[in-house]
């Protein structure tokens, strides 16, 4: 054997090794073809090689040695033939080529030379062709027109050579065709002109025009397998292009998995719009972009109203379904260079940039709210889907993002509060209320809070309980109502950490009074519906009295009506979990919210605190004395204790002693005191035993 042959022969034993262990690391119809195609070109050069050394009839050697070649060529077709759907539609294709090129050549190794025979077999292989062909695809596609002109090229090749009794050139055709259609095939398989694909097509064209030299030079059949070391040059670089292209696809689809990745990361799943962290970015680059062009630009929350109740009614597949439509309403109506990003469960942002007019963000919220009029079918239904938006403007607002980003949320809760389907810009007055929130913030780390406590009393004067009152000093606004600071810290949840803060506090004043006095002083709590409704709330109140060491059985919460009858389920979950801790109580500014009377008895409610609006009036001619009275029997019948707040003047303290109140704030006997001045009245009130009125 020629040390040339020998080479190739180790050399495309090689590449069959190479590509067994790349099919082993990736699984696929093209590289199991490929292996394929490689084993049958590795037992073609051995066949030729061998066949004749070990005394191989010269009929099987040269039969066995067409026959791989074209189960090669074969193999490299299907391999990245488009036409074919699944393994097994290429199995059926190589099946409809094969079987007619196979008979074709071996007829003629075993010297069948018989005309009208061969040209039969090629005819009827062709028929076949074409029949398989329409039969996996059903349509005209290009890939189809140009196999069938391959074929029909390929079999008029062979016609013709069969015409001239070149039989063994017919052969060759076969082969050439085959390698060069499969040059074809591969470039459109690839279309994107890169090293792998070029190399292949290159590779096989040659390879193809080599079988053909050697068909045309000399057509015995013994050169049919002279794979002669130059004519083997085609054929690594055939393998040489199908690593690269492998190595290709391999650096192709870890960008691709990376892209995928980066995507993730920064858009949400359900609606594939921007998530909060591209939306940072956005914002970032938009504000550059206002800052450097000195235009305006616009940050615009949206909250969806009512969507729990969608989920909650209709499921969370419809759900995910309302939030796609809204999104794809909501991103018909913003300009293309603006940024629509989901940034909670019901809640978007929209980024607006390069305007000058102040009124356009407000002009966006406008069409914004007006394509979200007509109703949404999701799956027949009509479902209504209104918003609040919340709008800040840079820089008329805020200079940075976060705080553009906290005015918008803000102004969104203002219009939220106002009702539905509304939308708010930031004012001067949001511009305070930021402040005020910014330095709440503050003080929950740095302290500025104060508390003082407004004493209740029994209806013979004893002293009976303190009502914790928050008190906040602004450093520029001074002191600064809790009607105006509370809202503020609850719009922003800030209320979780100061109630927090409060809650240990007191407790702490309480066990400290009880030190000094050896009197055990109950003292009630405010409670704001932000931290009730909070799973962990029973939970967090009984580690601060067990931290503290108060009793619970001294500790009353109030809750506002409205918070309590909001979700009477879950209150009556709530109210039950604080009354195992031993605490009480107390439904605060009882009669300003709206109470369902069938649900009161069912709460473990032990005060009801009369609103200070009721008492003002109680003394008035055609005042609140009937409704009063009427509270107060409610109170009894059930059970209940009763408080009458913002008790001012004798009169009303009258009318409240005469209707038997059991017990009695306001300015009349004390206004709100600090912790000290609590026991000293603690000492005082007990040693007297009677009441003591404090003008106002
Ligand atoms: P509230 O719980 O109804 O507290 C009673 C309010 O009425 C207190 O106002 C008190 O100073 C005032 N008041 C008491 N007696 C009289 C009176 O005779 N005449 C008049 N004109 N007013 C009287 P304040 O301290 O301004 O508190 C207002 C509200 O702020 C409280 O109403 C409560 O809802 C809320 N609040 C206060 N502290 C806290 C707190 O720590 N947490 C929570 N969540 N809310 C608090
Ligand atoms: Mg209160
Ligand atoms: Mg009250």
């Amino acid at each position: 054997m020629e040390l040339g042959n020998a080479i190739s022969i180790l050399v495309l034993g090689f590449l069959v090794l190479v590509f067994g262990s790349i099919l082993r690391r990736r699984a696929s119809d093209q590289l199991q073809f490929w292996f394929l195609g490689w084993v049958f070109s590795l037992v073609h050069l051995l066949t030729g090689q061998l066949g004749p050394m070990i005394g191989m009839a010269n009929q099987i050697t040269s039969s066995l040695s067409s026959s791989t070649n074209i189960l090669a060529g074969l193999c490299f077709i299907v391999a990245v033939v488009n036409t074919c759907a699944n393994y097994r539609q290429r199995v059926c294709l190589a099946a409809a080529a094969g079987v007619p090129a196979l008979l074709y050549s071996s007829a003629v190794s075993w010297h069948v030379t018989a005309k009208p025979l061969l040209s039969a077999i090629i005819a009827s292989g062709l028929g076949i062709i074409f029949r398989v062909l329409w039969s996996l695809n059903r349509r005209f596609s290009r890939d189809l027109l140009y196999t069938a002109a391959a074929c029909c090229a390929l079999a008029f090749l062979v016609v013709t050579s069969i015409a001239r009794g070149e039989f063994v050139g017919g052969i060759y055709a076969i082969q050439a065709g085959l390698f060069i259609f499969s040059g074809v095939l591969f470039c459109r398989r690839f279309p994107r002109w890169s090293i792998g694909p070029i190399t292949t097509t290159i590779g096989f064209v040659a390879w193809g025009g080599s079988l053909l030299g050697i068909g045309s030079e000399k057509y015995g059949l013994s050169n049919a397998f002279m794979f002669g070391s130059a004519w083997n040059a085609p054929v690594y670089v055939v393998a040489l292009g199908m690593i690269l292209t492998v190595l290709e696809e391999q650096i192709q689809e870890a960008a691709e998995a990376g892209r995928r990745l980066a995507h993730q990361a920064h858009h949400d799943a359900l609606t594939g719009l921007p998530n909060r962290v591209l939306l940072e970015d956005r914002l970032s680059q938009a504000l550059a972009r206002a800052r450097r062009t000195k235009t305006r630009a616009a940050v615009m929350c949206i909250d969806l109203d009512r969507f729990k109740q969608v989920n909650d009614t209709f499921g969370h597949h419809v759900g995910d379904l309302f939030l796609k439509s809204v999104v794809s309403r909501l991103n018909s109506r913003i300009r293309e260079s603006d940024t629509l990003a989901r940034s909670g469960g019901d809640e978007f942002t929209v980024v607006s940039s390069d305007f000058e007019a102040p009124s356009v963000p407000a002009r966006i919220a406008e069409n914004l709210l007006e394509t979200l009029q007509e109703p949404l079918m999701i799956q027949g239904c009509p479902l209504p889907a209104t918003a609040c938006i919340g709008i800040a403007t840079f820089p008329d607002d805020a200079k940075d993002a976060e705080g553009l980003v906290r005015a918008a949320d803000q102004a969104m809760y203002r219009a939220k509060n106002r009702g539905r389907n509304l939308y708010e810009c930031f004012s001067a007055e949001a511009r305070d209320a930021l402040d005020i929130q910014n330095h709440l913030r503050k003080a929950i780390d740095e302290g500025g809070f104060e508390i003082v406590y407004q004493p209740q009393f029994f209806k013979n004067g004893d002293l009976a309980c303190v009502e914790a009152l928050l008190r906040f000093r602004h450093p520029t606004l001074g002191k600064i109502p809790p009607s105006r600071f509370i809202p503020i810290a609850e719009e922003s949840g800030l209320i979780v950490a100061i109630g927090d803060w409060v809650l240990r506090q007191v407790c702490c004043q309480s066990v400290k009074w009880r030190n000094c006095s050896g009197i055990s002083l109950k003292v009630a709590i405010n409670v704001s519906a932000l931290q009730f409704n909070r799973i962990d709330f029973a939970d967090n109140v009984a580690k601060i009295l067990a931290e503290t060491g108060a009793d619970p059985s001294f500790v009353e919460l109030e809750l506002t009506e409205g918070l309590v009858m909001n979700n009477v389920e879950d209150s009556s979950r709530q109210m039950k979990s604080l009354k195992l801790l031993g605490i009480q109580i107390a439904v605060d500014d009882f009669g300003t919210g709206y109470s369902s009377l069938s649900y009161l008895h069912r709460l473990p409610i032990d005060t009801l605190k009369i609103d200070r609006s009721f008492v003002e009036k109680i003394a008035d001619l055609g005042g609140t004395r009937p409704i009063v009275e009427t509270i107060m029997s409610l109170a009894r019948s059930l059970g209940m204790r009763t408080v009458a707040e913002g008790v001012e003047t004798q009169a009303q303290l009258d009318i409240i002693r005469e209707l038997d109140c059991d017990f009695i704030q306001g300015f009349l006997f004390s206004h709100p005191v600090s912790g000290p001045e609590v026991l000293e009245l603690l000492t005082t009130s007990y040693r007297a035993g009677s009441l003591c009125p404090s003008t106002p």
